[in-house]
This record gives structure tokens, C-alpha cells and sequence, in this order.
């Protein structure tokens, strides 16, 4: 069965990380939620503008192109979707990370967390 990364059945089940290599990083394609916390590590709010609001710091953020939206009743936003659905940070032609050490949490615990736990959307291609 052909995968198709918005069903999640269509999926793979994920066994090794070496799985990764050479994939067109679907995973990078799905909405990324993140906290502050996450976007202070990634260098692009501050403690103190976190701390003063942070329906304000959505707003600087949405306006320079780096979330899409923000959850005030859990204080997470979604990071925003290059071309419709590749990843802010995700390089368009080696298809890797640019922030890989500074990623969000649901980043480094995919998939043990996600759509279909345990399983990814791998493919060697862009589709
Ligand atoms: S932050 Fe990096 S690891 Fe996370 S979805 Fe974006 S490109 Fe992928």
C-alpha cells in the first residue's frame, strides 16, 4: 500500500532510526506544535516576551512568518508551513533539519508521539 502521509494507516511502522535515510521527511510535513519554551531555544522569542504575553508574541511571530497559530488555553502554537506543508525549518533540498539541535519537543519524540504512534509516513521520494 502506496503511503500517504495525511492516512495515517497507509504508514510504516518505524523500527530503526536508518529508516530515516534518504526519506523525503514526511514527518517534516505535518503541523509542528510548539511551546514556548521550544521557540526560546530556538532563538526566536525571548523569556521576557514570553513572560509579558504571549498573545502578543504570537502576533510578531505570525507577522515575520514563523507560526501559523497559537492555542491560548495551552499556550502552544503551530509553527508556520513552507509551500502548504513543509516545515518552517526543514531545508527544501536536502530535505534535512536546519535547527536539528534546537528542534521542538514533539520533533524529537516522533513517532513514539503523533498521528499513529510507533509508525511514520517514509518515503525515499518527494511525492
Ligand atoms: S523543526 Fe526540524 S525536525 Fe521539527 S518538523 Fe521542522 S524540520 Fe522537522
Amino acid at each position: 500500500m502506496a503511503v500517504v502521509i495525511d492516512r495515517p494507516t497507509t504508514w510504516v511502522p518505524f523500527k530503526n532510526p536508518k529508516q530515516c535515510d534518504g526519506c523525503f521527511a514526511g514527518c517534516c510535513t505535518l503541523p509542528v506544535e510548539t511551546s514556548a519554551a521550544d521557540l526560546i531555544r530556538l532563538g526566536v522569542l525571548s523569556e521576557d516576551e514570553a513572560a509579558a504575553s504571549l498573545k502578543k508574541a504570537f502576533r510578531r511571530l505570525h507577522k515575520e512568518g514563523i507560526v501559523r497559530s497559537f492555542h491560548p488555553p495551552t499556550g502552544l502554537f503551530i509553527l508556520e508551513q513552507r509551500h502548504g506543508r513543509d516545515c518552517y525549518y526543514l531545508h527544501p533540498k536536502t530535505r534535512l533539519c536546519t535547527v536539528y539541535d534546537k528542534r521542538p519537543e514533539v520533533c524529537r519524540m516522533f513517532p513514539k508521539i503523533g498521528p499513529r504512534p510507533g509508525f511514520c509516513p517514509q518515503k525515499k521520494n518527494i511525492p
